[in-house]
C-alpha cells in the first residue's frame, strides 16, 4: 500500500479537483507536448482528484483556472497566439497574481515573457507573466537536456529542446533550472527555463511531464492550494516506469 499523507485525512478525495486551461492547442502542440495534459490528468485521476479541463482557442475569452497550460510551436504559430493573449493580458497577470499555475513550453514560454524577436519578421508581444524577453539566434539549439533544480527531488529534470529563441531573465523572475547537459535558455548563462510566483516556463519539450513526475506532482500540488488554500502532500504513485525514462535521459546530449 502506497503511504498516504494528508490529502486523504484532510478531506475525501472526490471533493478534490481542479480545472486545467489548455491555451491554443490547435496552435502551439508541438513534439508532443499534449503529453502534458494527459500527464496532469492521469495523476489526478489516479489519486482521486477531479479535472476540468478546458481547451481555449483564438477568440475565446479565457476563464478563470487553477492550472494554464502553453505548449510549443513555430514561429508562424505563435504570431497569432501573441495577438490573442495580448488582448488578455491583464486577466492572465490577475490569475498569476491570485496565484495561479502556469506552464508554459518552449514557444510557450517565450511568449509568457515581454516579447519574442524571431530571426525574421516583427517582435511578438508576450504577455508579461515573466519578467524575461527572447530574441531569435541564428543557430538552432537542438537535442537532450539534463538540468537541475533546488526545488525538487530528485533535482534533475530532462527533456529535448528545438529552439532558436534565445532567452534572458531579469528581476525577480529566477531560472527554473541549472543545465549540466544541453543549452537551455541561451547557451550562455547555463539556465534552463523560468519561475516568478506559480509560473514555470521551460525549454524542455519530449513531453516534459512523463518524464518528471516530480515536477507533474509539485504543479499539481501548487494547484490545489490555490485551489482551496491549504497545501497538499499528494498520495505517493508508483513511478518505477516514469523514473527509468527519466534516468535514461539524464546526461546523454542526444
Ligand atoms: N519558434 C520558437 C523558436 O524557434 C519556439 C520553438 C518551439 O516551440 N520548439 O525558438
Amino acid at each position: 500500500m502506497n503511504e498516504v499523507y494528508d490529502i486523504i485525512n484532510v478531506m475525501d478525495n472526490t471533493d478534490l479537483k481542479i480545472s486545467i486551461g489548455h491555451l491554443y492547442p490547435k496552435q502551439l502542440n508541438l513534439y508532443g507536448d499534449m503529453g502534458n495534459i494527459i500527464t496532469l490528468k492521469k495523476r489526478c485521476e489516479w489519486r482521486g482528484i477531479g479535472v476540468n479541463y478546458v481547451e481555449i482557442d483564438l477568440g475565446d475569452k479565457i476563464p478563470e483556472c487553477d492550472l494554464y497550460f502553453i505548449g510549443g510551436g513555430q514561429d508562424k504559430e505563435q504570431i497569432d497566439v501573441s495577438k490573442a493573449m495580448y488582448l488578455q493580458k491583464d486577466f492572465l497577470q490577475e490569475q498569476r497574481d491570485k496565484n495561479a499555475v502556469f506552464l508554459g513550453i518552449c514557444g510557450g514560454y517565450q511568449l509568457l515573457g515581454h516579447y519574442y524577436q524571431p530571426f525574421d519578421g516583427e517582435k511578438l508581444s508576450g504577455v508579461g507573466l515573466l519578467d524575461a524577453y527572447t530574441v531569435a539566434g541564428k543557430k538552432r539549439f537542438i537535442g537532450n537536456v539534463t538540468a537541475h533544480t533546488d526545488f525538487l527531488t530528485p533535482d534533475t529534470l530532462v527533456g529535448f529542446e528545438n529552439h532558436s529563441g534565445l532567452t534572458y531573465l531579469q528581476n525577480d523572475t529566477k531560472p527554473l533550472a541549472v543545465v549540466s547537459t544541453g543549452n537551455g535558455n541561451n547557451g550562455k548563462d547555463n539556465t534552463e527555463g523560468a519561475r516568478y510566483k506559480n509560473v514555470f516556463g521551460t525549454y524542455l519539450h519530449g513531453s516534459l511531464l512523463p518524464k518528471n513526475p516530480h515536477l507533474a506532482d509539485y504543479l499539481i500540488s501548487l494547484a490545489l492550494e490555490k485551489r482551496f488554500g491549504e497545501k497538499f502532500k499528494l498520495e505517493k504513485l508508483n513511478d518505477a516506469i516514469e523514473y527509468s525514462a527519466h534516468n535514461s535521459v539524464i546526461n546523454k546530449a542526444y
